[in-house]
């Protein structure tokens, strides 16, 4: 079975500074590194104020950075064929188009945030593959966040942390003009090591929760359908606001708000049958958030693998934001050996993920394959998703 590897970050990182250093005849300073991300449980519930268990993937985004004496920044990418070059004082949304947004565009919230930061050369590269639901976009925020933060010389806490995660968030909401929750931010610079971090999206704090499939003798296979249905008949702009309508409509600020006794009241009082659904879907994720999390301190996967297809069902039926592709892949999946599957991310597309018995995975990769081919269907991306770490510094 063919999976994308992550590639040794060692070797990536040396690989990446040859790079710049032929490029711009100088050595970089550093090399930064940010993780893409799966989310294990939890979806469409970070707008709620809810609750979700992001873990960091082994594929990541790297990041060469080094200072420039003239005010320039520039950004180019192995990924992408055009680069960007502009004024420090001249970064703004207006000056950063395309898929420098994401890279220009943290320089310039930084600064608004109140960064001192000098002109510089960011030169990136990724295996994170892009538009596939797997945060390529916040991987790519975040290293070259902590690239910008180490030629400013500041040593990264957990506030430091949070600050870039709020920057990182602004330069793709406000430059690159893609809504964003901050769970993908937030899981690149907080992410562990064989751990999935849970993250409460009301109050913002976290809990690293120990998550090691493979001493289990399990794997976490990703699925990335290359399917991209659109969002612009508003799927998401939809669905955020049928949220906000019913919290308003029960008197709160958020539905994470609205305590367990009294959601059945709630769902009964809503007039509309789809806002029903909507609200439906946040309190019983929520909730399968925490079961979820008794699972893995449990060591009950099998549990896990239920849980994963409830919340699919949820997401299917009464979030309706999955799509044929995902619902095969998880569908396909399940049948061939997975204990449990569900599709991850916004929906509409993007990825599945699917927990499976490690000798089962050629076994489960190779049926999805199939039930592509026989659809006539591009054949799907397979991973298979270690813990991997969070953001860092490699050289
Ligand atoms: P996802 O985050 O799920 O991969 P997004 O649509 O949020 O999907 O972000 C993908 C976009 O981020 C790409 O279209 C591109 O503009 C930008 N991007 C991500 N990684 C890179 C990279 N390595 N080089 C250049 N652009 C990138
Ligand atoms: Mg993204």
């Amino acid at each position: 079975m063919d999976t994308l590897e992550p590639g040794d970050p060692t070797t990536l990182a040396e690989d990446l500074a040859s790079r710049f250093a032929a490029e711009h005849g100088r050595q970089a300073t550093g090399v930064f590194t940010a993780p893409g991300r799966v989310n294990l449980i939890g979806e469409h519930v970070d707008y709620n104020g809810g609750l979700c268990l992001p873990m960091a993937l082994p594929h990541a985004t790297y990041a060469a950075v080094a200072p420039r004496d003239d005010d320039t920044v520039t950004v180019s990418s192995r990924q992408e064929d055009d680069g960007f070059s502009g004024r420090l004082g001249d970064l703004g949304p207006d000056t950063i188009t395309g898929w420098p947004s994401y890279a220009a565009g943290v320089v310039w919230a930084m600064r608004e945030a109140g960064w001192q930061l000098p002109g510089m050369d960011v030169m990136i590269d990724s295996r994170v593959p892009l538009g596939a639901g797997l945060s390529s976009s916040a991987a790519l925020e975040c290293a070259v966040a902590l690239g910008a933060a180490a030629l400013a010389e500041v040593d990264l806490d957990d506030e430091v942390r949070s600050g870039l995660v709020r920057a990182c968030m602004r330069a793709e909401s406000e430059v690159a003009g893609a809504p964003t929750g901050g769970l993908d931010q937030t899981i690149a610079l907080f992410g562990q090591a064989e751990a999935a971090l849970l993250l409460d999206c009301r109050d913002w704090s976290t809990r690293q929760v120990p998550w090691d499939p493979a001493s289990a003798d399990l794997a976490l296979l990703v699925v990335d359908t290359r399917a991209s249905h659109s969002l612009s008949d508003g799927g998401y702009a939809s669905r955020r606001a049928d949220c906000e309508r019913a919290a308003a409509e029960l008197g709160v600020e958020l539905l994470r708000d609205v305590p367990a006794a009294d959601q059945a009241g709630a769902l009964a009082g809503l007039a509309d049958e789809q806002v029903r659904r909507r609200v439906r879907h946040v309190f019983t994720e929520i909730d399968r958030v925490t079961e979820a999390v008794a699972q893995l301190e449990a060591g009950d996967f099998e549990a896990l693998g239920r849980t994963f297809l409830a919340s699919h069902a949820s997401l299917r039926d009464d979030y309706e934001v999955s799509c044929e592709e995902l619902d095969v892949s998880v569908d396909t999946a399940v049948g061939a050996g997975a204990l449990g599957a569900r599709m991850t991310g916004g929906g509409f597309g993007g990825s599945a993920i699917a927990l499976v018995p490690t000798d089962a995975v050629d076994a489960v990769g190779g049926a999805v394959t199939a039930a592509y081919a026989e659809r006539g269907w591009p054949a799907p991306g397979l991973l298979t998703a270690t813990p991997g770490a969070g953001a860092r510094r490699l050289r």
